[in-house]
């Protein structure tokens, strides 16, 4: 019923949208200063919307069709639409989804919550839109979470979607057992060289961008062989491998096999020159998500302590919101072990280690010139869809890449890894009109981004203050 209602509430929008379009065909953007989205800006900038694209882009010279609608947005500054690079549609941002790190199973049925996430992703679409999110890039899910590639392409209330569907893994056929349902998969045991195949074929046929492979184990050398097998096929596809590789010969590996993109960061030791010569040989994306250990540690503090969750523009869906801020109900049914002081504080000391050596490695990675995209691996417990992305952008800021190449990272570089640069990421004339406002310099300071006012997708304007469900109304 809720999606026949946003159906139905999405039709109006379109055709009162496509009625103010008739009447002024073009909408201004006048007066802010603009970061393209490439390194570049331009003070006192006009940008000339039409038909969801920009028609022009340029300096205060810039000539402005009659007639045109005018925001007038001076002394505010604009970016591209953000784009977080990693996240997981089937990941609620609690445990619930992730009996592997705590089984929640027999207060919380998990095939009814992953039929709850398939069917309402437009709560994650939200979140992401009102903190300034357009693009998102799912790096491993069921095989529903290609079809959203479509799905949200034209909804002016979802980011676009690029999604590389079912993991192949290394891991026991047991152990990734809890994470599938009785009718799809999303982490699948790579059992032979056919098989690694046939997994590719089916993401493939589906149509997914690129192909994820969560974890290599080295010392497996029957996963390896099969890994060879596994490259071929996607090659032959033209599609591209994605790998999850937090140790440094993981990583050398994954580049050895063509990996394109790298997910989370390098966080056992300090990345070498080989490893730097290798990825920029193979041209890759560095995708690091410094935040997540964090977020599962606050999501296990949350069971006996408190989460806390900075979300002035009520973005964060109730549901989830409600399940970590009511985390202390399942504190009966926790294994001591995991809500132990000592629990928490070897944790904590663990993830507070490996954060020094990914943030070293990322600044390496960056005076490299290899590049990099910003990704949070949002869903993940405690790492929220949507405003998460705020976090992770100061945590590299913290790591000591400047602010304004961070806008570059999660702009024009998510695009790249999303393959959509050729028409989202940087505000140019032909791309498509998403971009965030805000009150504030993110040049500066990256969490400037936080300032946000408005998020505009597809040329549609939302006020980010406001709850979709009441914009949709007026
Ligand atoms: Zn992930």
């Amino acid at each position: 019923m809720k999606n026949i209602c946003y159906l139905f509430y999405f039709l109006i929008i379109f055709y009162s949208c496509k009625d103010t379009k008739d009447s002024s065909d073009y909408t201004v953007l006048k007066g802010g200063t603009v970061f393209i989205g490439n390194g570049n800006s331009i003070s006192d900038g006009i940008i000339i919307i039409k038909n969801g694209k920009i028609e022009n882009i340029g300096n205060n010279k810039t000539s402005i069709p009659d007639n045109a609608n005018i925001i007038d947005v001076t002394g505010k500054f604009i970016t591209p639409g953000l784009i977080d690079s990693h996240v997981h549609f089937f990941q609620t941002g609690f445990f619930d989804s992730r009996p592997d790190a705590l089984d929640l199973r027999d207060s919380i049925n998990y095939e009814k919550t992953q039929d709850y996430v398939k069917n309402n992703p437009e709560r994650y679409y939200e979140a992401y839109l009102r903190s300034g999110v357009t693009g998102v890039y799912d790096v491993g899910g069921f095989s529903w979470s290609i079809e959203l590639q479509n799905s949200a392409e034209n909804n002016l209330y979802a980011p676009h979607i690029a999604a590389s569907g079912i993991l192949l893994t290394p891991a026991s056929k047991e152990r990734v057992k809890s994470f599938n349902t009785a009718n799809d998969s999303v982490l699948v045991h790579l059992e032979s060289a056919e098989h690694g195949k046939s997994v590719v074929r089916l993401n493939d046929s589906l149509g997914s961008t690129g192909i994820k492979i969560h974890q290599l184990y080295l010392n497996d050398t029957t996963f390896m062989k099969n890994m060879v097998a596994v490259k071929e096929e996607i090659a032959k596809r033209g599609n591209k491998m994605i790998v999850h590789a937090t140790t440094l010969e993981q990583a050398k590996e994954a580049l050895k096999l063509y990996a394109k993109v790298l997910v989370h960061s390098v966080e056992d030791k300090e990345i070498d020159e080989e490893f730097i010569k290798l990825a920029k040989a193979k041209s890759i994306i560095y995708c690091p998500t410094l935040i997540v250990s964090r977020g599962y540690y606050n999501a296990y503090r949350a069971i006996n302590y408190d989460f806390n969750i900075h979300d002035p523009n009520n973005v964060v869906d109730a549901k989830t919101k409600n399940l970590l801020m009511t985390a202390n109900r399942f504190s009966e049914i926790v294994p001591d072990v995991l809500k132990s002081d000592e629990f928490i504080e070897n944790f904590y000391k663990r993830i507070t280690e490996a954060e020094k050596i990914m943030s070293i490695n990322l600044k390496k990675v960056y005076e490299a010139q290899i590049p990099i995209a910003v990704a949070t691996d949002a869903g993940n417990p405690g790492t929220l869809h949507g405003i998460s992305i705020y976090k992770e952008m100061e945590a590299m800021q913290e790591a000591g890449i400047p602010a304004k190449d961070i806008i570059t990272m999660a702009t024009q570089n998510g695009a790249i890894a999303m393959e959509r640069d050729d028409d989202i990421g940087t505000l140019e004339k032909g791309k498509l009109a998403d971009l965030v406002i805000l009150n504030k310099n993110p040049s500066v300071d990256i969490s400037n981004m936080r300032s946000i006012t408005h998020v505009m997708r597809g040329g549609f304007l939302h006020p980010v203050e406001k709850p979709f469900e009441e914009n949709m109304f007026e």
